[in-house]
C-alpha cells in the first residue's frame, strides 16, 4: 500500500506542487505557498467497513481511523502505544461521553474530560506525543511559540508537558485572562514549559508570535512550529468521535446529524471528514454565536468579513475561520490556482461570493444557525431545566441552534459539548443564578505555586528571552 499524500489547498499556485508525508505536514505547519494541508484523497470504508468498528474501545477505534492517514510516519505499534497514552489521562475511560437529552431525540457529546476540561485536549494530547516521538527519532528539538487569549494555550501546554524534544513559549495579554485560566497555565511547572504575560492585548501577543515566525533565521535556529488549528494532525484526530457517537446511535444503518459550536471550523471540518471518508451523516449544522460569517455565508454564498465581537463564548469569536479554507478547496473541486486567487481577493477587498451552484452542493452538507450573547444566556437557563444538564456557553450556542433547526426526527442529532461548564462560571451563573463547581481535578488550583514571566510588548525582548533558554536546560 503506497502511503498516503497530503496536498496544499493553493497547490499549483505557486510551482512545484508538493506532495507531503505525514511526517512532513505535521513539522511544516502552514504550506509555503499560504494555503492549508490536506490528504489528497480521502481513506474511504464501506458500510461493511463501518459495520465492523462497532464495539471497539475509543482507543482502539481511533488507532483505526488514524492508521491510513498517519501511512508510513508511524508503525502500527507505535501509533497504538501514543493513541494510548494520549486518552490515559482522560477522566473517562470512554475518552468522550455521548448522553441522551429527554428533547427532541437530541444528544450531547462531551468531549471536555480531558486535561484542561476543553475538547482541544482531543487532538492537543495525541498531536503533542506524535510531535516530540518524530522530533527525538531525527535528534531534533523543536520550540512552539503560541498566543492565547485564555482558552487554548492550556490546552497546548498540558500537551507538550515535560516532552524533552520540545520547549513551548506561550504568550497571554497580562491582567486580561481569567484567573482560572491564566491559573491552569501558570501552575504547570515543567522546565519545558515557560509562561509569558505580555504587557498587552491579546493582539499583541498574537503580532509578537508571528513576528517570531516572520524573522526567518530565528525561525530555523529555533526550529519553531507552531500547534494551532491549522494542523491536519489536529483533524485527524477529532475525526475519530463523530465515528464514535454515529456508531452507538445505529450507523451505518441510520443516518445522524451533528451541531457543532464553530469557530475556526476545525471541529466541524472533521465531521466532513468523516462524512467523506463514508460516515453516513445527514447534516452538520454550523451554530455560531454574533460572529456569525459562516451563518451568513451559508444563507447568502457569500463571505463577508466583519469586526469581531467579544461574546460568552471566546473560543468562538472569531473573524475568518481559516478551516473553512479545506471545506472550500473541495467546493473548486480542488483547483488550487483557482482557490489561491479567490483566497487573495478576500484578502484584498474582504469578501467572496460562490457560485449559486456551489451555494447549493454547500447546503446538501451544511446548515447553519446563530445565537446572540441573550439567547445564550437563556439557552443555558432553558438547557438545565428541561434536560438538568449545565452547558457552558459554547455548546449551549449549539444546543439553541440544534433545537432552531431540528429537521427530520427519526434522524438523531448530536450537540458537541466543548467544554466543561466551571471553565465559564460568569456566564453560567448569570444564566442559572448558581456557579459550576471546579471538577474535582481543579479543586486546589487557586493555591497552586505558579510561574512565569511579564515582559513588555516588544519582540527584541521576548526574542532574548526566548535565546536565552538552552535547549538543554
Ligand atoms: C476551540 C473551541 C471551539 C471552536 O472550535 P473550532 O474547531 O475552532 O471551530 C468551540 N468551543 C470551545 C470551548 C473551544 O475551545
Amino acid at each position: 500500500m503506497t502511503s498516503l499524500r497530503y496536498i496544499s489547498t493553493r497547490q499549483g499556485s505557486r510551482p512545484p506542487v508538493e506532495r507531503l508525508t505525514f511526517e512532513e505536514v505535521m513539522l511544516a505547519g502552514l504550506a509555503r505557498d499560504g494555503g492549508l494541508y490536506v490528504p489528497e484523497s480521502w481513506p474511504t470504508l464501506s458500510r461493511t467497513d463501518i459495520a465492523a468498528l462497532r464495539g471497539l474501545s475509543y482507543v482502539e477505534l481511533a488507532t483505526r481511523i488514524i492508521a491510513p492517514f498517519v501511512g508510513d510516519t508511524f508503525d502500527a505499534v507505535t501509533l497504538a502505544r501514543l493513541v494510548r497514552e494520549a486518552y490515559a489521562g482522560f477522566d473517562d475511560t470512554d475518552v468522550v461521553k455521548l448522553k441522551p437529552l429527554p428533547v427532541d431525540d437530541l444528544y450531547v457529546l462531551e468531549l471536555f474530560h480531558g486535561p484542561t476540561f476543553a475538547f482541544k485536549d482531543v487532538a492537543l494530547q495525541l498531536l503533542g506525543r506524535m510531535l516530540d516521538t518524530l522530533l527525538k527519532r531525527s535528534g531534533r528539538h523543536a520550540r512552539i511559540v503560541g498566543a492565547t487569549s485564555g482558552d487554548t494555550g492550556s490546552a497546548a501546554i498540558e500537551a507538550v508537558r515535560d516532552r524533552a524534544a520540545i520547549d513551548i513559549f506561550m504568550l497571554h495579554p497580562r491582567g486580561r485572562v481569567s484567573e482560572v485560566q491564566r491559573r491552569q497555565m501558570t501552575t504547570v511547572l515543567a522546565p519545558n514549559v515557560h509562561n509569558i504575560a505580555i504587557e498587552g492585548t491579546f493582539d499583541d501577543c498574537q503580532d509578537l508570535a508571528k513576528a517570531c515566525f516572520n524573522d526567518l533565521p530565528f525561525r530555523d535556529r529555533h526550529c519553531l512550529t507552531a500547534v494551532n488549528s491549522i494542523n491536519f494532525a489536529r483533524v485527524m484526530a477529532q475525526i475519530v468521535y463523530y465515528f464514535d457517537a454515529a456508531l452507538k446511535l445505529g450507523a451505518p444503518d441510520r443516518p445522524v446529524s451533528f451541531c457543532v459550536p464553530t469557530g475556526n471550523f476545525g471541529n466541524i471540518y472533521a465531521g466532513y471528514a468523516a462524512r467523506a471518508m463514508g460516515l453516513p451523516i445527514e447534516r452538520l449544522l454550523i451554530a455560531s454565536n454574533s460572529n456569525d460569517i459562516l451563518t451568513r455565508f451559508i444563507d447568502s454564498g457569500e463571505q463577508r468579513l466583519s469586526g469581531v465581537t467579544p461574546t460568552f463564548s471566546p473560543s468562538m469569536d472569531i473573524q475568518v475561520s481559516s478551516n473553512f479554507e479545506r471545506f472550500l478547496f473541495d467546493l473548486f473541486d480542488r483547483d488550487g490556482r483557482a482557490l489561491a486567487a479567490a483566497m487573495e481577493d478576500f484578502r484584498a477587498t474582504g469578501a467572496m461570493k460562490v457560485t449559486a451552484a456551489q451555494l447549493a452542493r454547500t447546503r446538501q452538507t451544511f446548515d447553519a444557525g446563530r445565537l446572540d450573547d441573550a439567547g445564550t444566556l437563556r439557552a443555558i437557563a432553558e438547557a438545565e431545566r428541561e434536560t438538568g444538564e449545565l452547558l457552558d456557553p459554547h455548546t449551549a450556542v449549539a444546543y439553541a441552534v440544534a433545537r432552531q433547526k431540528r429537521g427530520d426526527r427519526k434522524v438523531p442529532m448530536v450537540v458537541l459539548s466543548t467544554a466543561h461548564p466551571a471553565k465559564f462560571p460568569d456566564a453560567v451563573r448569570q444564566a442559572t443564578g448558581e456557579a459550576p463547581p471546579l471538577p474535582a481535578r481543579l479543586a486546589d488550583l487557586a493555591t497552586r505555586p505558579e510561574r512565569y514571566e511579564v515582559l513588555p510588548n516588544d519582540i527584541s525582548a521576548l526574542k532574548r528571552l526566548i535565546d536565552g533558554v538552552s535547549v538543554f536546560a
